[in-house]
């Protein structure tokens, strides 16, 4: 057996109740004081990504600090969703910018920057990360600067630079994800390359039930894309959101060259294999309060 069941689901919902893996746990450590000092040590651990994960070879940590999202789905401000030919990409403006805390970051705050998708020809290969031998049909990334530095250029290759959250997406029939019709009808605007559409300031809500789950997986990785500078903090939720093939496909239009004959049919980096002698850990983190909203 693994963690949180994935196969059951039929809808979203959140599967990380208080108990549900505690009896599996190969490695608990219980310490609070104790899981900050491993944290340290851990965040010195250093892979490419993306990386296949197994719940049952990653290392308990029952009680981190709750990952806390502020601002992703307030109302207010601009939202841009643009096609840079690579993939789609969403960024806020005229607003104080989403933050990032708790968790596994370590005490600093990151700031949010865009979040974007990858996909490829078919709704069984189009995420990047792959968990309990299992693919989905995208995978969306919140990439996140170290507010202690200055921007995400002046962040991109340091140790402690990024967060990147990711989320799987399932294709499923003709079920239509609501919250995210704001982003996969958009999409169909910007086809053109280099085009930019707007978007309302709240399409983010389609990750809030995900993103206040108790338990992500979360190890230190790299960039997938150039110039793959490992000084990412990945957090990963394990539970697909659903979504429809029709909401998918939408993103396959998307056009990958000015003359408009060729389409982003896939954006996905196969998986890295750390070598044998790489220290490197994955860490299932929980903790036993939630993970608080926005005040
Ligand atoms: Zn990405």
């Amino acid at each position: 057996m693994t963690g949180p069941s994935v196969s059951a689901l039929t809808k979203n919902e959140c599967v990380c109740e208080p108990d549900a893996t505690s009896s599996k746990l190969t490695e608990t450590i219980e310490i609070e004081e104790d899981a900050h000092i491993h944290v340290a040590e851990w965040r010195l651990q250093k892979v490419q990504s993306p990386i296949e994960l197994q719940h049952d070879e990653s290392i308990h940590h029952d009680h981190f600090e709750p990952l806390e999202f502020h601002g992703h789905w307030d109302v207010g401000g601009d939202a841009t969703f643009t096609n840079n030919g690579f993939t789609a990409t969403l960024r806020f403006k005229n607003r104080e910018l989403p933050i990032l805390k708790g968790g596994p970051l370590h005490g600093f705050e990151y700031v949010f920057e865009q979040l974007h998708f990858h996909w490829s020809e078919d709704d069984h290969s189009g995420c990047e990360h792959i968990f309990e031998g299992q693919a989905y049909s995208m995978e969306a990334h919140a990439v996140h600067y170290n507010k202690k530095y200055a921007d995400f250029q002046e962040a991109h290759d340091k140790h402690d630079g990024l967060a990147v959250v990711a989320f799987f997406l399932k294709a499923t029939d003709a079920i239509e994800n609501p919250c995210f019709s704001k982003l996969s009808t958009a999409v169909m605007d910007i086809v053109k390359i280099n085009t930019e559409t707007s978007v309302s300031s709240d399409c983010l809500t389609w990750i809030k039930e995900e993103a206040q789950c108790k338990g992500y997986y979360t190890y230190q990785g790299s960039l997938t894309t150039e110039p793959y500078t490992e000084s990412v903090t990945w957090i990963l939720y394990p539970q697909p959101i659903h979504v429809s093939r029709e909401q998918v496909a939408h993103f396959r239009s998307l056009h990958s060259t000015p003359c408009e004959q060729h389409n982003i049919k896939t954006n996905v980096r196969p998986i890295q294999k750390p070598t044998e002698d790489q220290k490197f850990n994955i860490i299932y983190a929980r903790n036993h309060r939630s993970s608080s909203p926005a005040p």
